[in-house]
């Protein structure tokens, strides 16, 4: 018998529309992997078998009565603990959010319910989205299905493991320095960030507003495009969301997989092939750069100079915009309340429950941002990181001027053992050098699998400019056709 938890999206959904199998079956059996490895991996911090069981159900009834399937209907998704969930416990990784319950869908999980998949759960992730490793998470790390010993990545390392795990075909996570792509690399799997105002933002909770951005994730790039397709696309909700269709990433995958790039012009940015990255992960991107070139791509290096100051910039303008945006956490609205006694004050209660809410990881964000938003400090921290942001975004512009899209390792290093970065916060944060600068511009970026490093996965990162979504899926899925994916040990 098949083992349906190791097929693809696209060949889970056509067997569900031929009635081959049902979505029930589908999900049966993914709920059955979550129950027989999860203990390990710790992908899911809530697994909603009944309402994944009755999802399945309703799609069954429907290719029953001969209605029109979507192109995912009876599709299993796991789903980042960042995303609001209709009655749905949604933590964040944060202990300040235990327990809740939002009153209703984010417009993600709206349309993933819409177009027929089947949310499986939510996954675990670094507290706020902050973090590279989900370590950070309140609720314990979550492991490398590569090597148990080792991260998933962040700050959605749950959802990267779980795809890595065969728990699940399709996963949402949510980037803002890099929490899909960084994750992606880590654990053999594609990770696409779409353009920033691409997917809605509504109901994700918000860390850095001007960066966050969700996408989609999968084992191959085909899948990652059908995902892309029916969570994108402009949302009336999000007052950024882009009033155009989503980019035609589907065919964009499709053509990509005949492995042919003639007229097609990379750039290598320069800045991302010298010191930094450890040597078995610039030799996989070395060798990955020849495959493309053999597949009719012509690569040129360019120049992004204000690169390197992409990871000062961002640790200016996240933690401002979290501090800011982290405030609403005040004990009266949402969550977790401590001290409320009756004798104490509202500040109080407000400070204790922020104290005992939040981790140290949150914290030390809100207390970098609280000081470079403060009035003496504003102009030398704040202003001259937005004037940096502006020098990436015209780095981009000249570059996209001379290339289709831009490539580079996605991650300097990959996997680390867990604990190995924990105690140094700018260890962890080097986990970004090469997906932030894309952040800051705003423009789409997609990790695929490119080799392997001392039997570990290596990604590599391909950038385009803003709306042009689907040219870094052609480039993605033509590596894919050449490279091929990567199946982790047998858990
Ligand atoms: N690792 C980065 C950070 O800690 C990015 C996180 C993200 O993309 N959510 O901020």
């Amino acid at each position: 018998m098949t083992d349906l938890t190791r097929l693809t999206a696209a060949e889970v959904a056509d067997l569900v529309a031929s009635g081959g199998t049902s979505a029930v079956e589908v999900t049966q059996a993914h709920l059955d992997r979550i129950a027989a490895v999860d203990d390990r991996v710790n992908a899911f911090l809530h697994v909603d078998t009944e309402g994944a069981l009755a999802a399945a159900r309703a799609v069954d009834e429907r290719r029953v009565a001969g209605e029109e399937l979507g192109p995912l209907a009876g599709v299993p998704v796991a789903v980042k603990d960042v995303l609001t969930t209709k009655g749905v416990p949604t933590t964040v990784g944060s202990k300040i959010l235990e327990g809740w319950r939002p009153p209703y869908d984010s417009t993600l999980v709206q349309r993933l319910r819409a177009a027929g998949t089947v949310m499986l759960g939510k996954t675990n992730m670094d507290e706020f989205a902050m973090g590279s490793s989900t370590e950070y998470s309140a609720y314990g790390p979550t492991h490398n299905p590569w090597d148990l010993s080792r991260i998933p990545g962040g700050s959605g390392g749950g959802s990267a493991a779980a795809l890595a795990a065969y728990e699940a075909p399709l996963a949402i996570g949510s980037d803002t320095g890099g929490s899909i792509r960084q994750p992606g690399a880590v654990t053999g799997t594609v990770g696409a960030k779409p353009t920033y105002g691409g997917t809605s933002r509504y109901g994700l909770v918000a860390f850095s507003s001007s960066l966050d951005t969700p996408g989609p994730c999968a084992r191959t790039v085909l899948d990652a495009a059908l995902l892309h397709q029916v969570i994108g696309g402009h949302d009336p909700r999000d007052s950024t969301s882009i009033p155009q269709p989503v980019p035609d990433v589907v065919g964009a995958a499709k053509l990509g997989a005949t492995g042919d790039l003639t007229g097609v012009k990379l750039g290598v940015v320069t800045e991302f092939t010298g010191e930094g990255a450890e040597p078995g992960v610039m030799a996989a991107f070395r060798e990955s750069v020849e495959a493309l070139a053999k597949l009719g791509a012509e690569i040129v290096e360019v120049s992004c100079p204000h690169f390197k100051y992409a990871l000062p910039a961002y640790y200016l303008i996240a933690p401002s915009e979290c501090s800011s945006n982290l405030a609403r956490f005040d004990g009266v609205r949402f969550g977790l309340r401590t001290g409320d006694d009756g004798n104490r004050s509202l500040e109080e209660v407000m400070s204790l429950t922020r104290e005992a809410g939040f981790g140290p990881e949150v914290k030390r964000r809100i207390m970098i941002g609280t000081y470079a938003l403060s009035s003496g400090y504003y102009d030398a921290y704040y202003g001259q990181a937005q004037k940096v942001r502006t020098l990436i975004t015209r780095d981009f512009t000249s570059a996209f001027e001379q290339v289709d899209a831009l490539i580079s390792p996605t991650t300097p290093f990959v996997a680390f053992p867990i604990g190995a970065r924990t105690s140094d916060p700018y260890q962890m944060y080097l986990a970004d050098l090469f997906t932030i600068p894309t952040n800051l511009y705003g423009g789409p970026a997609i990790s695929v699998p490119c080799g392997l490093s001392d039997g570990l996965p290596v990604g590599l990162q391909i950038m385009a400019p803003t709306m042009a979504d689907d040219r870094m899926y052609r480039v993605a899925a033509a590596l894919e056709s050449t490279v091929g994916t990567f199946t982790p040990p047998a858990l």
